[in-house]
């Protein structure tokens, strides 16, 4: 019987969390919206290396966080990560090397980081090659359905 108890006990607590999860992300949503950012990663984690950053002769990461995640807070940049939306826009502005470090999981659940410039060229073209791939199969699912639309071309 206790342990019936204990379990509903869990349940409820279980359900308080969900519950406090969802607020929150409906408010981050919220927030995202009037920042007019609609396209963001869920998950992911942000991490600033105070060592390396240039900092107050750079803030070039505020000015690009289109999300107003970053700020400058005691002569060091400062993150909201509710803000974050993961996109990658200070590591490809930063002027130091593995200083901003950005991970992220898509919705297929596959993880990606990255900390450099190059890192984020190379992920956007692979995804935009992706799109234009997936873009072109819709098109044409087999060789007949091209065939049949550029030969009426030639
Ligand atoms: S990844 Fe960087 S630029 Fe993008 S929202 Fe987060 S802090 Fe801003
Ligand atoms: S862009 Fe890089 S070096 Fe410049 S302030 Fe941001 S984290 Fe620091």
């Amino acid at each position: 019987m206790a342990r019936k108890k204990e379990s509903s006990k869990g349940d409820i607590f279980q359900l308080l969390l969900e519950s406090s999860e969802q607020r929150k992300k409906s408010k981050r949503k919220q927030l995202l919206e009037s920042l007019n950012v609609k396209e963001f990663f869920e998950e992911g984690s942000i991490s600033i290396n105070e060592r390396t950053c240039q900092g107050l002769e750079c803030e070039l990461c505020i000015k690009a966080c289109p999300s107003k995640a970053l700020y400058w807070r005691d002569g060091n940049v400062g993150i909201i990560e509710d803000l974050c939306v993961y996109c990658g826009a200070c590591v490809l502005c930063c002027i130091v090397d593995d200083c901003v470090k950005v991970s992220r999981r898509r919705f297929d659940g596959k993880v990606e980081s990255f900390s450099r410039p190059r890192a984020v060229v190379l992920l956007f073209n692979s995804i935009n090659s992706q799109r234009r791939h997936s873009r072109v199969e819709t098109l044409f699912p087999d060789d007949d359905a091209y065939l049949k639309r550029y030969r009426k071309l030639g």
